[in-house]
């Protein structure tokens, strides 16, 4: 039996609806599944109540947070209870500071003499979410640039002149959330980092897993982070970091699967911190 412990659905950047992703995971043969979306909780619900005997649908996130020295870190929650005030409270906070962000870099374009609305960058985003991707579409459809590639180079990218700073989380504050919410944090995609010098601090603030099996790792780093686990105390884990057909990657459900004993030592875990 097998498990992924990290997968999006269409709550965030994913193209399988949590319906769809049940039903497919349970084509793939797993027999068990986190919905792991950014920063929300939307999709949990559909998720389990789509669930059935023969799979196991555990509750997760995958928060973003931002190093000390400006890289992006992802921390994975499992088991977290999606009705924990304060990791609610914490992801509007953060959805309401976002959208303010989008503003402020409108007003600097505006500022360099490129007029944009907000309904103009609206048309680009499904969701209530807007980001920098949805304003370079709307750049390029307005024809200000030709890529959009473009139009983070010269404008919206880091360093660029319309650049504002994302709010975000410190990967300590995500793991503090997620064991607040009773799940066990797990570092994300350890092989995407430049370096680990993250993981003392995460290790005070109480992280307990860390993903050794990731579509980006190589067998060689697969191995790597076993050993980096091993050492340091903490728990494998791991998924296929699936985002549907269509979406940024390949499709990797079912290619990328944990053993059911790793589940079953993270599930020991939770319990432990309870
Ligand atoms: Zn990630
Ligand atoms: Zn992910």
């Amino acid at each position: 039996m097998f498990a992924d412990l990290h997968l999006h659905t269409t709550e965030s950047d994913g193209t399988w609806t949590p319906e769809e992703l049940v039903r497919e995971a349970r084509g793939a043969g797993l027999a068990a599944l986190a919905v792991t979306d950014h920063d929300t909780t939307a999709g949990i619900e559909a998720a389990l109540k789509a669930a059935r005997k023969d799979l196991q649908v555990i509750p997760g996130i995958e928060l973003s947070a931002a190093g000390h020295n400006g890289e992006e870190v992802h921390i994975v929650g499992l088991w977290i209870n999606p009705a924990y005030e304060p990791l609610q409270n914490k992801l509007t906070a953060l959805r309401k500071e976002r959208i303010a962000r989008v503003e402020k870099i409108l007003d600097r374009l505006d500022g360099l003499g490129i007029f944009l609305s907000e309904a103009d960058v609206q048309e680009f985003s499904h969701r209530d979410v807007l980001s920098r991707s949805h304003i370079a579409s709307a750049m390029v459809k307005k024809g200000i640039v030709q890529t959009k590639q473009e139009a983070f180079d010269a404008y919206i990218g880091q360093g660029a002149p319309a650049y504002v700073k994302r709010p975000k989380l410190t990967p300590e504050q995500a793991v503090e959330l997620i064991r607040g919410a009773g799940g066990v944090p797990v570092l994300a995609h350890p092989g995407l980092l430049t370096d680990l010098n993250v993981l003392p601090s995460l290790l005070d603030a109480g992280l307990v897993g860390l993903e050794v099996i990731h579509y980006s790792h190589t067998e060689k780093q697969t191995q790597h982070f076993l050993e980096v686990a091993k050492e340091l105390n903490l728990l494998p884990s791991g998924g296929s970091d699936c985002h549907g057909p269509g979406g940024k990657d390949h499709i990797y459900l079912g290619k990328y699967k944990i053993p059911w004993n790793w589940l079953e030592d993270l599930a020991q875990a939770r319990d432990g911190l309870k």
